[in-house]
């Protein structure tokens, strides 16, 4: 493990004027909050910032549903929010998809806000035994392009990164329209959740729109999400303990047999969380039969691109869709 100062903060103040920067390997301070995936990172030497700042203690964990809607403190686990009684019976989608990610160890430990800011799962990422990768050495190159990329992105891709977004409640809240609040030197701002994450472009090694110093805070949710019917459908190579392959969160409005309004939003494929507005268009005023359903899904496909061993991720997801909706409209 590279060397590092562990600085502990009194209050929330105090840790933004240390400048730290998620999610880039060139930033020399970075935050640490449960620690469950920066801990790994440091002990395969991926990460090597000199100074950490702790988050414990400095931001608020609270859970909260009002006629706004569901805010969360960034600090709230994986596991208190998964079991807030509000959360399973009005935002189930939410519930649902933190308790198919990780583990009941990991979820009693890791934070709301560094589930959303958790680094890709690629493997040559991972490992700095390969020297090709431009989200951890920009300009180095891509591994997976020419490599092993069955685990690896179709939508949002670029020539310099298809690596995927690996949280599961990131697909889920991008869904149902959430918002992450941020706090840096400068004030407050709040961000849709689906424009905090960048596509990767030429630059992989800019994961998101933070500023140096900025932290997420709380995590909301509007109201009009609330009672909608929905399901996270999470497709894996083993029942527990692993990440997506495809994952499909969907919630909808029904009126009878037929759909008024839908979201979508698929994990697993996307270099960021990936919600899908034609495929909710297309589904919006169809009824629950199957062929309408394929047919909307079939949208999509539009831009995805295969590099190979994932190839079959294109047809996967469509079929996710179609399951994750008739499952969601069986609870009418
Ligand atoms: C074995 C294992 C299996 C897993 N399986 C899944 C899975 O199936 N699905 C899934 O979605 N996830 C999975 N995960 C990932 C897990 O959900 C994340 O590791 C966890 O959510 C990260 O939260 P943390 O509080 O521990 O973050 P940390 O590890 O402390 O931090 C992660 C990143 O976020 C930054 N950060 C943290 N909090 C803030 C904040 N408030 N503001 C700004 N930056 C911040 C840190 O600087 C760091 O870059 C798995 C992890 C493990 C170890
Ligand atoms: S897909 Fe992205 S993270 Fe993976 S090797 Fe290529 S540049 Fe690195």
């Amino acid at each position: 493990m590279h060397p590092f100062v562990l600085e502990r903060p009194r209050d929330l103040s105090a840790a933004l004027s240390f400048g730290a920067q998620p999610g880039r390997n060139d930033a020399p301070v970075e935050y640490i909050a449960g620690g469950t995936d920066m801990v790994q990172l440091l002990q395969e030497y991926v990460r090597r910032p000199d100074r950490l700042v702790s988050l414990a203690g400095v931001l608020d964990d609270g859970i909260e549903i009002g006629p706004q809607g569901l805010r969360f403190g960034a600090a709230a686990t994986m596991a208190e929010v998964a079991a807030h009684q509000g959360v399973v019976e009005q935002f189930p989608l939410i519930s649902q998809a933190l308790l198919n990610s990780a583990s009941p160890q990991v979820r009693n430990q890791a934070t709301m806000g560094g589930n959303l800011l958790q680094r890709t799962r690629c493997p040559y990422f991972r490992d700095v035994g390969y020297e090709a990768c431009n989200k951890r050495a920009p300009g180095s190159g891509c591994a997976a392009l020419e490599g092993e990329n069955r685990w690896h992105a179709v939508l949002g891709t670029s020539d310099d990164c298809i690596a995927v977004h690996p949280s599961d409640l990131a697909v889920a809240l991008v869904a149902l329209d959430a918002s992450v609040e941020l706090r840096g030197t400068g004030g407050d701002r709040s961000v849709p959740l689906s424009e905090l994450h960048r596509l990767p472009r030429d630059t992989p090694h800019l994961e998101t729109v933070l500023a140096p110093g900025e932290v997420i805070t709380a995590i909301t949710v509007p109201a009009n999400a609330a009672g909608l019917r929905s399901h996270y459908l999470k497709l894996r190579d083993r029942a527990s303990f692993e990440f997506a392959v495809v994952s499909a969160a969907v919630a909808i409005e029904t009126a009878g047999a037929r759909i008024r309004q839908a979201r979508v939003a698929l994990g697993g494929v996307g270099t960021k969380p990936w919600r899908l507005p034609n495929v909710e268009q297309a589904l919006a005023d169809r009824s629950l039969e199957p062929g309408e359903l394929r047919s909307a899904a079939a949208l999509a496909a539009e831009g995805a691109q295969g590099r190979g061993h994932n190839d079959f991720k294109i047809e996967l997801m469509q079929r996710a869709i179609v399951r994750a909706v008739e499952i969601a409209g069986a609870h009418a």
